[in-house]
């Protein structure tokens, strides 16, 4: 796995809102940047309602005081500690839809992958590459299928040893309830960047889409192209996001395998997927970008109700049909892109 990715960025920018309002003076946007869940965000919304803005922080750090892998006390702190813990309210629901997303996508997001995703350090910063002795190991502890919850007592238990992390969905899900807040107090227009988790309440204020770049992750200046968005979520995975390099240059990244406990090595470079449910989003970017290309376009095929831009290691750019109008590619792209159809190829 030689790649070198020295020149690529951080997660924060992954994907930037370029859609900066038309519209006249007195329609400009509040915006506030704050940095929670180990990234920076970027919130920007039309509303002459100034605690908007503070409401919406308010949220991010209560989600992730329930949410936090690390924070001494969270429900997921407590249950990887103590083994079993009464779950708050929303940290159930992304639970929930986390454990169906786990068997949706046949465990490539398996969200007990905690104890792998430790053993390369990348929950600390001290990288190492673990013995496969280590990895096999720890592998039988990864099977979110043994993971106990119960949605109606809000009650989660999980067997001696294993440890669960819903870092692959929860900024998704935080943008699903940041958006329900601020449409609840009459928002319909809102920009929220979550560290490269996109994600549009209504449309810009003139009524046209956003617009955003989806980062070219093998040029830290480049941009794949820019789609427009409304009213949904453009959520990417990559291993340029996170990752570490041993001396002889090989590159490991944040995206886990939960087959071989290795950073996933599936053919592609990133994968962005856009639809109305941030959480299912977020799931989907990083399982689809285990499952590699050909996977992708099945899970799509049999389910419709996203879209989806891959990145592929061999340079192909992949679309499905719904993004054909909605991505455009900057006048000196390297890549040609194949629009997927929704008909299965033979
Ligand atoms: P990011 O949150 O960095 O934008 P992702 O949404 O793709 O990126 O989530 C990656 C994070 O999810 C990793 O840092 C790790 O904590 C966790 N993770 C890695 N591989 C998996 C996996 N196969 N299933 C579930 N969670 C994973
Ligand atoms: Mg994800």
């Amino acid at each position: 796995m030689k790649r070198k990715l020295a020149a690529l960025v951080c997660a924060c920018l992954l994907l930037t809102g370029c859609g900066t309002s038309q519209a006249a003076p007195e329609q400009t946007p509040l915006q506030k940047t704050l940095f929670a869940m180990d990234t920076t965000m970027d919130l920007q919304v039309y509303s002459d309602d100034k605690t908007l803005l503070e409401d919406a922080a308010a949220l991010v750090e209560e989600l992730e005081s329930h949410l936090s892998t690390t924070r001494v006390g969270s429900d997921i702190y407590t249950l990887n500690h103590s083994g079993s813990a009464t779950l708050s309210p929303d940290t159930a629901q992304v639970m929930g839809r986390a454990l169906e997303m786990c068997r949706d996508t046949d465990h490539a997001l398996d969200i007990s992958i905690y104890p792998v995703v430790r053993a390369w350090g990348f929950t600390t910063g001290s990288y190492q590459v673990p013995s496969r002795e280590t990895l096999d190991q720890l592998l039988p502890m990864v099977d979110a299928d043994r993971i106990d919850f119960d949605p109606a007592t809000r009650s989660a238990a999980i067997p001696e040893g294993k440890e669960v992390d819903l870092g692959a969905v929860g900024k998704g899900y935080t943008g699903d309830r940041l958006s329900t807040l601020l449409r609840d107090r009459g928002v319909t227009s809102a920009l929220l960047n979550l560290g490269g988790n996109v994600q549009a309440v209504g449309t810009k204020p003139d009524g046209s889409p956003w617009r955003i770049a989806v980062q070219d992750p093998l040029n830290a200046d480049g941009f794949l192209g820019v789609l427009t968005i409304a009213d949904e979520a453009a959520i990417t995975s990559g291993g340029y996001e996170r990752y570490f390099e041993d001396e002889a240059g090989n590159v490991y990244w944040h995206i886990i395998d939960p087959a071989t406990g290795c950073p996933a090595h599936s053919g592609l470079l990133s994968v962005t997927v856009v639809g109305p449910e941030g959480l299912r989003c977020d799931a989907l970017s990083t399982s689809l970008f285990v499952m590699g290309a050909e996977k992708a376009e099945a899970y799509w095929r049999a389910h419709q109700d996203f879209q989806m831009i891959l990145l592929t290691e061999d340079f192909q750019l992949l679309l499905t049909e719904g993004l054909a109008d909605r991505f455009t590619l900057p006048e000196n792209s390297p890549y040609t892109p194949m629009v997927l159809s929704a008909e299965a190829q033979n």
